[in-house]
């Protein structure tokens, strides 16, 4: 067989497979065999488009959505097919924005100055749009270990019946912290960052939370969401936990990020290790496992 109509072949034997494995799961057609056929092919197409997931951008509409620097990226919704919760989770995979570095954003609405260090020290009123994350003692950058992270929980997100709203689903998106915290705000129902330490210890630190200092406490729009999302961020500590995970002795740790200051939904930075951690498959299916424990337990399911 030529190489062309091999390709034909294998095109008609997936399509006729994956027509197999897809349409006895959908509900099937009203009448005669055309229409079924017809149905079936919608159906087949709107499985796909789901699959796929759906594109959101920033609304500049939106309140806060003006403090962004980076906002022409996409955010991309994922529906449960089954046992659906009728919740979305936004999970955003840290860092992974070309050039957000070099653009800089109020750290907070107010424009007051920042309360404590991190990668923009305290005192100043700008930082950078997106940092770009630490490296791991092997060499693996943070933004590859978020992103996989991200994919496995969304996984298990959706299998659990969540929608998930990915804030990055690929190895780039131009998207800062501010816009993807206030995408987040307008169409999720919490916002998990996903992020390891970069504390240049050389042992394994654990998972631990970044909670809102008191400074903040006062101020719109932590003043109103600040306990909600401290009580996130020890759900998902606890659901580590309760997995096996090591949590950090002094978790949680005080710090003042452009996520939670333009948050209005609960949103919390959760470090699931540091650079010296383990991050393979087995050790990230085992985090995203506990928190979804963790998710699980703050919705009270
Ligand atoms: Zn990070």
């Amino acid at each position: 067989m030529n190489r062309n109509g091999f390709r034909k072949g294998a095109g008609l034997l997936l399509a006729a497979v994956l027509a197999a494995a897809v349409l006895p799961a959908l509900p099937a057609g009203k009448t005669g065999p055309d229409q079924e056929m017809g149905t079936g092919f919608m159906q087949l197409k709107a499985y796909a488009a789901q699959q796929k997931g759906e594109e959101i951008g920033l609304d500049p509409e939106w309140k806060y959505a003006d403090f962004a620097a980076i906002k022409s990226g996409k955010a991309v919704l994922y529906k449960a097919q089954s046992n659906r919760k009728g919740k979305v989770i936004a999970v955003n995979a840290g860092h992974g924005t070309k050039g957000g570095t070099s653009v800089k954003t109020w750290c907070h609405p107010d424009k007051t100055p920042k309360v404590t260090g991190g990668t923009t020290s305290a005192g100043a009123t700008k930082a950078v749009a997106v940092s770009s994350g630490m490296t791991f003692k092997d060499g693996t950058p943070e933004s590859k270990v978020t992103l996989r992270m991200a994919q496995i929980l969304k996984d298990k997100l959706l299998a659990a019946g969540y929608d998930v709203l990915m804030l990055r689903d690929g190895e780039d998106v131009q998207l800062d912290n501010v816009a993807r915290s206030v995408i987040a705000n307008n169409k999720a129902d919490c916002h998990i960052a996903l992020h390891w330490d970069g504390d240049g210890l050389s042992t394994i630190k654990g998972c631990f939370y970044m909670s809102v200092p008191d400074a903040l406490k006062t101020m719109e729009p932590v003043a109103s969401h600040w306990k909600e999302h401290e009580r996130l961020g020890d759900c998902l500590i606890e659901g580590l936990r309760a997995q096996g995970m090591k949590i950090w002795g002094s978790n949680p740790l005080d710090m003042d990020l452009t996520q939670t200051s333009y948050s209005t939904i609960p949103s919390v930075d959760i470090e699931l290790g540091n650079q010296c951690s383990r991050h393979d498959d087995d050790l990230l299916r085992q985090e995203a496992e506990g928190l979804l424990k963790g998710i699980n337990s703050f919705f009270g399911y």
